[in-house]
């Protein structure tokens, strides 16, 4: 299916063993001083870039356009997107990689309310459907926005001001809760992206898993942990990440990275986007799970989380015969 070779066992060597137990040890620090983030903390912000699309992506295009970058709201991100974006970053000084993120949407949403209209109201309108609220996307912010907006800040727990400010912008775009799952597992992509038999399907000759995804797909963690990130030859850009179960996960060949190595990540957190770099003949997603010093098949676990029922310990998945 895709060329592409194992990085767990491999990368294995007393250097990373090193690393994993310090992350591990960090890991029990930041829990032993309380830092870990509650169940309410913020959203995350998703990661869009050159390839992804989605509502995401439109209400982005529409907040470019607010701040004066004359692109199509069309829910591509493409080139000319892409380009809008750098302009963008750099006329706020942030890094101009041209991937919408943690950095950048903060700088990008506009506070809205009712009575205004233009561009930055249309984003809004946006992210609001992606909640059922079916409002036309005309850019103008009169009864209908606002009752949804009340409504939404109400179902949030939010200060019910009607005003579409950082806070509600963040729950409204921040919503990429990942690919779903019994809340302590997601799958890797948004549940809607691909049917149950691609969690099930064979890899080449060692257990790991390839799922066909298009590049500038949203990649989430299945499991919380601490994550690293991969940059080599084999897996190109990616990460590793040591999950509180005590298990490593390995997700390779993004297009672009979403966090920082050292993040704590939680099920569902958003790692970056796919692409094909590292040793690969294509755009997908190659998922590894390593415990107890031996790769593990992935599928009945990811099968497991598509159910909704809860999948195997890590560390008793089988090592061979991933395919019955
Ligand atoms: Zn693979």
């Amino acid at each position: 299916m895709f060329l592409d070779v194992g990085v767990g066992l491999i990368s294995a060597t007393g250097v990373s063993r090193t690393w994993v137990a310090i992350a591990a040890i960090c890991a029990a620090l930041v829990v032993s001083l309380g830092l870990v983030q509650s169940a309410a903390a913020a959203p995350v912000w998703p990661v869009i870039g050159n390839g992804s699309s989605g509502p995401d992506v439109t209400a982005a295009q529409y907040l470019l356009r607010s701040h004066g970058h004359d692109i199509a709201a069309d829910s591509e991100f493409g080139p000319a997107t892409e380009s809008a974006t750098v302009a963008f970053q750099q006329s706020r000084g942030y890094a101009a990689d041209g991937v919408i993120g943690a950095e950048t949407w903060p700088g990008l949403i506009v506070t809205v309310r009712e009575g205004e209209s233009g561009d930055a109201v249309a984003a809004a309108q946006t992210a609001l459907n992606t909640y059922g609220y079916g409002l036309t996307v005309d850019g103008r912010f009169g009864p209908a926005t606002a009752a949804a907006v009340t409504s939404f800040q109400n179902d949030k727990g939010l200060s019910v001001d009607g005003i579409i400010g950082p806070e509600t912008w963040q729950n409204l775009v921040g919503h990429g809760g990942g690919g779903g799952g019994g809340g302590s597992y997601s799958l890797p992509i948004a549940r809607d992206a691909l049917s149950r038999g691609y969690y099930n399907a064979p890899h080449h000759d060692y257990p790991a898993l390839d799922l066909p995804v298009g590049t500038g797909t949203p990649v989430y963690s299945v499991r919380s942990g601490v994550a690293n990130q991969i940059d080599n030859d084999r897996c190109g850009l990616g990460y590793e990440v040591v999950g509180d179960d005590g298990a490593t996960y390995y997700y390779c060949h993004f297009s672009a990275h979403g966090v920082g190595s050292g993040a704590r990540v939680g099920s569902g957190t958003q790692l970056g986007l796919s692409g094909s770099t590292g040793n690969s003949t294509g755009p997908h997603l190659h998922i590894e799970i390593t415990a107890g010093g031996a790769n593990r098949c992935p599928q009945s676990f990811l099968s497991a989380v598509y159910d909704g029922t809860t999948p195997p310990a890590a560390g008793d998945l089988p090592t061979g015969g991933c395919i019955e």
